[in-house]
Formats: structure tokens, sequence, C-alpha cells
């Protein structure tokens, strides 16, 4: 046996019912007992005495009266049995599991999760448990179709059969004597089946190690071959051309982007190669800078590309592009370019005709080939990880990087979250913004709000986003709910007024149309999806109005709100919703207060206890299996510790630490 073989080796799943778990991703042993739980539900055994009629609960004793099955009408049946706990003799009844009745021995000690029936002295089982003594039951993320029984009854076959003792070790000795940390086959097995609270935590922590260190690894790798002298490409840029370009501007740069922008400068006139992350709140300027670090790569003779989540934002950037550099020849690549127009734009990169390439994840991928790209930037995301790069080296590009993000994660965290890059902060907004003035207000006010958003429109010309409540199941909810705002607005403003519509069902061709209307002040009100979230910038638009906000994380309201206040108008935000917690309610309240994104990061991470709001998902932080990058930040400081210690040891292949470890990572690659 090895653990890459396919589940089909195992007893009693055959190719059918192996096809089924590829839906959890689970395809080889490995995969199955790496799957590991997400909770546990706590068994803990209870007293008969402190049972309360219908409490659900697991009593354990010995079998006094053998089971019996009593069988009636198709396919029913009932196993009957009595076990004593102290001196009370309880009886317990199975409905329609004939097949337990083999595993009752009389004498033997059992275990039965089930409903307490006062009356009748006995328990309704739900749950038969083979390991008395085992308080914490796993529960796992299952799919449809697919029983949270037959997961659990699959994982304990493995585990029963030993197939844990096959992993490898991957971490050695020295470091778990070092830090006190349970060997990984005593680890998975209790990740699965703890004995005891006390052996989960135990175990919990020893993943948790690995699965840091692992992540770390790779990026101190990846920093220490990036940081050498020689790595990178030098871009001798022209100060004069780029003095002129910044004299063009219509402001001058805040002191913040100016010292973050020379940052970036020396990064590219290095022979380094540059990985740094730009992070600056929402309307703080990232993008100007952006736009002048391309265009110094263009006047030291190189291409740039500029990547983006969404058609959306790369057509504004090239928009915007377009009228800071008309000179420099651009381009869009586009996923729904096809045949002849895409091969000429591959064309037009590959032989150096264009200098900015702008575009989304398509920039990287197979197929495109740059003449010299000299930097890279990467709007709003993280998704650009140790792969993309290790990707594009291995094309034998070596561009500089630069990752921009308005996710304010506090610095300390990103430098070590991010392990390999280097971080600069805009941390001033330009001058003359006035701050975003924000309402919270409850449904009953609706009309009001919408009165005086007609009153704006009227006599000031105002334009508004109206954000549509979000029903994170449901898209196609997401969408009947705005396209009910658009109509109901569009009745309620009258037909002078000009309500569209925006989300992310739309075709990239219709999404542009609508944002092309509402820049071009066609459309007065625009009701949107979240799909408006990211970097979007119309600058005469100076309302916000979020229906149901209590629905959206801090971070995401931010963002939203970071839609407006991107001129010299004053603007608004306006938080429709009646929230039921006391959380929701300081939530309101907290954006009222502050428009700083780093202040309400903090508050989010201090209510919240753990970072789900601004953590992984919207932060483009990594994700793990059991690690939180938040939570587990102490955690994730030791592994950093540990995995430079590796990589700084200039001898670092004949580390006894590194040699020890089995590389069992997927980006293998990496070690050659
Ligand atoms: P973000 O950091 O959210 O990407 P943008 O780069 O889109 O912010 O900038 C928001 C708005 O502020 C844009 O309209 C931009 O032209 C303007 N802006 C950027 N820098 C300055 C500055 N130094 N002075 C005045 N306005 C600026
Ligand atoms: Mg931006």
């Amino acid at each position: 046996m090895n653990l890459h073989q396919p589940l089909t080796v195992l007893a009693g799943v055959g190719p059918k019912s192996a096809e089924k778990w590829t839906r959890l991703g689970i395809q080889t042993l490995q995969d199955l007992i790496l799957y590991f739980p997400f909770r546990y539900e706590d068994f803990k055994n209870k007293s008969v005495f402190d049972l309360e009629d219908g409490e659900k609960a697991v009593l354990s004793g010995q079998v006094v009266r053998p089971a019996s099955v009593q069988y009636y009408g198709y396919k029913r049946n009932r196993v009957r049995f009595s076990i004593q706990q102290d001196q009370v003799v309880i009886g317990v009844n199975f409905f329609n599991q004939s097949y337990l009745a083999d595993k009752i021995q009389m004498g033997a000690t059992v275990a039965v999760y089930g409903k307490w029936d006062q009356a009748k002295n006995s328990l309704t089982g739900m749950k038969f448990l083979t390991q008395i003594d085992q308080e914490l039951q796993p529960v796992y993320h299952v799919a449809q179709g697919i029983s949270q029984a037959s997961l659990v009854k699959l994982i304990r076959q493995a585990i029963d059969e030993g197939l844990h003792h096959l992993l490898e070790e991957n971490l050695p000795q020295t470091l778990r004597n070092r830090y006190r940390l349970l060997d990984r086959v005593r680890a998975v097995e209790y990740m699965h089946f703890p004995p005891d609270l006390a052996s989960y935590k135990q175990a919990l922590r020893r993943i948790k190690f690995e699965e840091l260190l692992y992540f770390q690894l790779p990026l101190q790798l990846l920093k220490r071959e990036q940081g050498q002298a020689g790595e990178g490409e030098i871009l001798a840029y022209s100060p004069d051309l780029l003095a002129q370009a910044k004299d063009q501007l219509p402001f001058s740069l805040t002191q913040a982007q100016e010292k973050v922008l020379q940052d970036i400068l020396a990064d590219m006139a290095s022979d380094r190669q540059m990985s740094r992350l730009l992070q600056g709140d929402v309307g703080s300027g990232k993008t100007i800078v952006a736009a002048l670090a391309m265009y110094a790569t263009f006047t030291a003779g190189y291409q740039a590309a500029l990547m983006v989540p969404t058609e959306i934002l790369a057509e504004q950037h090239l928009e915007s592009l377009n009228q800071l550099f008309p000179d420099v020849p651009k381009v869009l690549l586009k996923g729904s370019q096809t045949g002849a127009v895409r091969r000429e734009i591959l064309e037009q990169i590959a032989s150096g005709q264009v200098a900015f390439v702008i575009g989304t994840h398509a920039l990287i991928q197979e197929g495109v080939t740059y003449q010299r790209l000299g930097l890279i930037i990467v709007d709003e995301q993280h998704r650009f990880g140790v792969k993309q790069r290790r990707a594009l080296r291995e094309k034998g590009l070596r561009p500089d990087v630069l990752m921009m993000t308005a996710t304010p994660i506090p610095r300390t965290l990103a430098i070590t979250a991010y392990g390999d890059l280097d971080v600069s902060v805009i941390d001033q907004l330009p001058a003359g913004r006035k701050p975003i003035i924000t309402r919270w207000v409850k449904h009953e006010q609706q009309d009001q709000v919408y009165s005086w958003l007609k009153e704006e429109i009227g006599k000031k010309g105002a334009q508004a986003y109206v954000i549509s409540p979000l029903i994170e199941e449901s898209e196609a909810l997401d969408l009947k709910n705005a396209q009910d705002l658009q109509a109901e607005l569009q009745t309620f403003l009258g037909q002078e007024i000009q309500v569209g519509l925006l989300h992310g069902r739309m075709k990239a061709a219709e999404k542009d149309q609508v944002m092309n209307q509402f820049k071009a002040g066609e459309l007065n009100v625009l009701v949107s999806t979240t799909v408006i979230e990211v970097g979007v910038n119309v600058p005469n638009a100076s309302i916000m109005i979020i229906v149901d906000a209590d629905r959206f994380g801090l971070s995401q309201l931010h963002q939203l709100r970071g839609r407006v206040g991107r001129g010299s108008i004053q603007s608004y935000a306006v938080l429709i919703a009646n929230p039921k917690t006391e959380t929701g309610k300081s939530r309101m309240k907290i954006m009222t207060e502050t428009t700083d994104g780093f202040r309400l990061a903090e508050e989010d991470l201090k209510m919240r206890g753990s970072g789900e709001i601004f953590g992984t998902r919207q932060s483009g932080l990594p994700e793990f299996q059991v690690a939180d990058i938040l939570e587990d930040f102490p955690i994730l400081e030791e592994a950093r510790k540990v995995a430079q210690e590796i990589v700084q040891d200039p001898d670092w292949r004949t580390n006894p630490l590194w040699q020890e470890i089995t590389w069992n990572l997927k980006e293998e690659s990496l070690l050659d």
C-alpha cells in the first residue's frame, strides 16, 4: 500500500463511490486521511440522572440485555437492548439499523447518542458510538449526496487499518522537540478521532505549525532568490521624462504617494527583483503611483503589465492610462478575445509593439509571451502568489512585481503573512478631500432617504450608487433584489431621473456599457450588486446608499463607501439597516464614526475575536485547511522564524533541519 493509491483499494469502495468522493477533492488515500473535520460535536458522557426529557445526549453503560431485532413492514425494523449505568437499567431502541445487533455484546460497555425519553426510561438511539471514551465526534464538510456518516465511516476504516502510519513525518525531530509537537501520525489520528479535548488541541497545534511552515518555506526561499543581486532586471528609467509626466498631472502627489513611488523606483533601478506590497486605503491614490511606475518602465525600454480582477476595471485603467499617457502604445488583453483578434494582440505583445498590457489573469497565461517585461502590477488582489511568480520565472521573465491592495491589513501581519514581500503604505489621503458623511438609518426611514436623494439629484445633479442587499447563497436572488430595487426607485424618483442596473450576471460588454453611461452622467442612479465593490472610480458620484447594510462585513462596507468621496464634492453614505444583534448595531455605528480603514479593521477584529470579515476570503490572505492566519498569528511568526533559519543558512541543503524535512509540497520544483 502507498498513500497515493486511489480510494478503490479500500474494501467496499468501488469505482462509482470513488467518483463520489472526488466531489470533496478526495482521490487518494492520502487525500482521505488528510481531510480534516472543521468542528467537533461534544459527546461527553452524561449521567442518566442529569438528563431531561427529550434531551439529546450520550449515555454509556454495560449491555445487560442482548439485542433483539424486530422486523415489521417493508425494510423496517427495530433493534432493542438494555444497558445499565450505575444502578439504572436503560432501554435502547434503534430504528432501521438492524446491522447494529451484531455489534452489541452482552457485558460489553457501549455508548449511545440518542434522545432521552423520561417516561419510558429509554433512549432512542441516533448513533452507536464505537469508541466510548471518545467525547468529540468529528464533523466534516460534505457535499450533496454525501452523508456525514458515510465519510466518518470511511475515515474510521482508513485509520483503523492504520493507513496514517504510512504518512511520512515532515517535521524533523529537532523541531518537534523544540516546540513540543506531536508526531504526524498521532496528530492526524487525533484530528479525526481525538480521545479528549487536550489531545485534539495538541493535534491542532501540530497541524497548524506544519501548514504554516510549509507556507513560509517557499515564500522565504523565493525571497532569498529574488533578493539576490543579478536576479532582477535593472530598469534604467528616465528621471526627466518621469518628472515631466508628474508635472502634467492635474494635482501634485501627496507626500505619502511620493515616498512610495521612490521606494518602487529604487527597487526598479536595482538588480534585485522587486516584490512589494502597496497598501493604501480606498481613494488614497494608488492608481496614479502605479501608472507612474508603469511609465518609468516604459522610459527604460521595457513593457509593463497591469493585472486587475475584473474586465470593468481593466477598461477603466486603460482609459485613465490613455488620458495620462496618450503616446504610450497600450493594449487590453481579455479572455473573451479569440481567433485573429487574439493572435494579433499576442503578436503585438511578443514583438514589443505595445508597452502597456492591461488585463485580467489572462496576462500571464500560457501563450502570452512578452518581448521585455520589466514590471507587473497586480491590483486589488493577491492571488498572485508564489506559483504565479514561479510561472513567470519559468518563462524566463524576472519582472519587478508590485501588488496593490486596499484591504487594511495591519502592517506586521502583512509582513509576516506574505513573508516574501516588502510593504509600503500610502497613509494619507489627497488634500482637499472632504470626509464622507455617513448616516445609519432604519428601514422605516427609507422613503425619506429616497426623497432626499431625489432632491440632491434635482438640485445638484448628484449621482448615486444604491447597493442592493446581498443574499449570500443565491446569485439568482441577488439579481432579483437588484431588479426590484431598480424598479422601485425608478417609480419613486420619477421619469426624469435615470436609474441603471449593474449586476454580476451581465456580460462584460453590458457592464461596460452601463458603467460608461454612468460615468458620462447619462444615468443618475446606479443600482448595483456588489460587483461595484472593488476599484471603480467615478469621481462625480457622491452618494452611496447601501440597503440591508448589516448583511455586509465592515471591510466590504468600507470598500463600497470608498466608491464615493473620490473628488472634491461633499459625499454621503447612507446605511439602511435594522440589525438584530448588538455586534450588527456596533458595526453600523462604527461606520458612522470613522472612515479610516485601518481603524475599522482593528475594530472588526476586536468585535469578532477572529478576523473572518477582514480575514482570508476578502483580503486575499492565504487560506489554510486548519490554520487561521489572524488567530494563529503567534504560530505563524514561529513558522516564519524557522523557515528563515533554514533558508538563510548558506549551507541550507546540508542543514540537518532541512535534510530531515520531507519535501512534499506541490511546489516541489522550488528546490531545483
Ligand atoms: P485608490 O487608491 O482607491 O486606487 P485612486 O488611485 O483611484 O485611489 O484615486 C482616487 C481619486 O483620487 C482619483 O480620482 C485620482 O485621480 C485622485 N487622486 C489621486 N492622487 C491624488 C492627489 N495626490 N491629489 C488629488 N487627487 C488625487
Ligand atoms: Mg485602485
